[in-house]
């Protein structure tokens, strides 16, 4: 971690918790969040989102979607709008998450004009990248990488408006992990990517996370290396003792 750039732990809730144990969730995160040493995120189902921020919306918690359209409104059934993301209260939305590349066919193309529809509505968007186990094995993962940056980042982003996590498929729900090593590896390359895409300034001060299998238990020494500045959490962000020791973890 950089001391330059405020550290960030995001929680993806995904398609888990209906309003009672939400809200627990939510309350119990909140609590704390004024006392961590970094910006701290949850991103729960669409929805709870009006209720969540009803009940944390003046904490220190930051709230976040986990998709939205790249129109405003319109005949998108199912979809959901960056302004209606931001009318509930959010300050983030994941965008280009592994699973929605996998289920849902998005493509680069999409999640840029989904995080530059989001931008525009003041939003940050937490923009995912990552390589599959198969183009690990097949040493493809910087190629697979670079070209993600290149085409799901909007070119008039800026380093408020953005945070880069960086995914790798095989670690996402897995219970495996990136080494520490090998994290730091890829974000290095994902820094200089940002550099010749948009700038040494931007590449310096954007946020870039490390997401798959985070756990109280690994996230120090994730967190450690110089350029993992924070961590988009699943399965542990759904238990707010492990949540918290993972933002706990990033001052250690
Ligand atoms: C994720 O889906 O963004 C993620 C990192 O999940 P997990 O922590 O469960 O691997």
């Amino acid at each position: 971690m950089s001391q330059s750039r405020r550290p960030v732990i995001a929680g993806n809730w995904k398609m888990n918790c209906l309003r009672a144990d939400g809200l627990a969730l939510a309350e119990a995160v909140a609590a704390q969040a004024g006392q961590v040493d970094c910006d701290l995120v949850i991103c729960p189902p669409a929805t709870l989102l009006h209720s969540v921020h009803e009940l944390v919306g003046e904490t220190a918690l930051g709230l976040g979607a986990q998709d939205c359209h790249y129109k405003d409104s319109g005949a998108f059934t199912g979809n959901i709008s960056p302004t209606m993301i931001k009318d509930a209260g959010c300050s983030y939305v994941i965008l280009g998450h592994s699973e929605r590349r996998e289920y849902h066919g998005e493509t680069d193309a999409d999640v840029q004009a989904k995080a530059k529809a989001a931008q525009q509505e003041d939003l940050v968007a937490i923009i995912c990248v990552g390589e599959t186990e198969a183009q690990r094995d097949a040493g493809d993962t910087m190629t697979v990488i670079s070209e993600q940056i290149k085409g799901s980042i909007p070119t008039d982003s800026t380093s408020e408006n953005t945070v880069i996590a960086y995914e790798p498929v095989w670690a996402i729900g897995t219970g495996r992990t990136a080494s520490p090593e090998e994290a730091q590896e890829v974000h290095q390359h994902i820094r200089k990517e940002l550099a010749s895409a948009l700038g040494e300034d931007f590449a310096a001060a954007t946020r870039i996370l490390y997401g798959g299998s985070m756990k109280p238990g690994n996230a120090s020494d994730l967190l450690a290396q110089a350029d993992i500045d924070g961590g988009l959490i699943g399965g542990a962000s759904l238990n707010s003792a492990d949540f918290l020791a993972i933002a706990n973890a990033v001052s250690k």
